[in-house]
């Protein structure tokens, strides 16, 4: 099969696109991305040279572009991880997450019906459901849950999911979703929390933590949110949305001193910020349906992906060093300093 993996030039799609080519060397697979700040190609080079792997610079939004590469290339399935995926991006400008997260996605699906592709998976996230009480743990996410986002990314996440649903009640397209809930792991851009954690801590710099740091996220390991898709676009039924997600629910102060602990950092580094505007306080997941229907489980838990993320970071120095000595850092300057 030829597959057309989007945005793997980012976190969760870079993971995915190692995963792939390594498990499936019959498969070929062509990996999109417009190589936006958060693309790096780095993430690729471990794959860069296997026989079934492919990279092609391109806009998802981009439709003459997108017509022609599925006209030449005859795609069986579509994996679309391709978007902007910051929330505080998003709220400085949300154009552009309009742009490629919507128009993006509707591009795609556009193509997906003309040229008659087997399978579109959307790549989604547990944040189109919106946020739940601090003081209510009985309560999850299930894909029941109705869509009520918060910020401009949650907003194109959502959109975008609805457009997927539609094309396949329109068109019939063959379709699936998957929403999961926050990733770590290897070739994480240093913007987000447990790799934004770990490289300042490394360099004795101060940690910024949004309020009071009491905010719950739901952390999943990278390499089993690439399980779960591998399964839903394999298995999963046309249609269908699937949660995903390991009931691994921390407090953000408490992922910062988990790392810190494990790096021997002192906790005097945190400094409180400024809250996030409109910051979700609880997120988490039901994965049930994944577990019951497809038989998914996660082979990792908090306990044991964050000290092999954090080995990751430092034996990968050069990868993430990179990233923050250029464009990066004015941007965190701005952002989180500044304020
Ligand atoms: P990321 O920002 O690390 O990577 C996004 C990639 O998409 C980058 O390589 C970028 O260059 C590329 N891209 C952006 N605009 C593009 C365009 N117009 N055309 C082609 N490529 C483009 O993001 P990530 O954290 O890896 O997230 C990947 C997907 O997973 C996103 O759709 C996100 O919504 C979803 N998701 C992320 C998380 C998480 O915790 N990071 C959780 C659930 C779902």
């Amino acid at each position: 099969m030829k597959f057309l993996i989007t945005g793997g030039a980012g976190f969760i799609g870079g993971n995915f696109v190692h995963y792939m080519v390594n498990k499936y060397p019959e498969d070929m697979i062509v990996n999109l991305d417009k190589l936006t700040y958060a693309g790096n190609l780095e993430t690729c080079k471990p794959v860069e040279d296997k026989p079934n792997y492919k990279f092609i610079k391109g806009d998802i939004a981009d439709r003459e572009f997108i017509f022609d590469l599925f006209e030449k290339e005859k795609f069986d399935v579509v994996v679309n991880f391709a978007a902007e995926s910051h929330v505080d991006r998003s709220i400085e400008d949300p154009e552009i997450f309009v742009k490629t997260n919507v128009m993006g996605t509707t591009t795609l699906l556009d193509a997906c019906v003309k040229y008659g592709i087997k399978r579109y998976h959307q790549v989604s996230t547990d944040e189109v459901y919106g946020d739940l009480p601090l003081d209510r743990p009985d309560l999850f996410f299930t894909e029941e849950t109705p869509l009520h986002t918060s910020s401009p990314y949650s907003s194109a996440k959502a959109s975008a999911d609805l457009f997927v649903l539609a094309y396949h009640r329109t068109y019939g397209l063959p379709v699936t979703i998957s929403r999961c809930s926050n990733n770590y792991g290897p070739y994480h851009f240093p913007e987000k929390l447990i790799p934004l954690i770990i490289s300042r801590a490394l360099n004795d710099e101060t940690i910024p933590v949004y309020g009071t740091g009491e905010n719950v996220r739901d952390w999943l390991h990278v390499y089993d949110h690439c399980t779960a898709i591998d399964l839903i676009v394999r298995k999963g039924r046309e249609g269908e949305v699937y949660n995903v997600g390991g009931h691994n629910e921390r407090t953000n102060l408490q992922v910062v001193k988990t790392v810190l602990k494990a790096l021997n950092k002192p906790e005097s580094l945190i400094t409180f910020v400024e809250d996030r505007k409109g910051h979700d306080r609880r997120y988490a997941i039901d994965p049930t349906k994944l577990e019951t229907e497809l038989g998914w489980e996660p082979k990792y838990t908090f306990d044991t992906g964050i000290p092999m993320t954090i080995q990751w970071y430092l034996d990968n120095k050069e990868w993430w060093e990179n990233i923050i000595s250029g464009e990066y850092q004015n941007y965190f300057e701005k952002m989180y300093v500044e304020k």
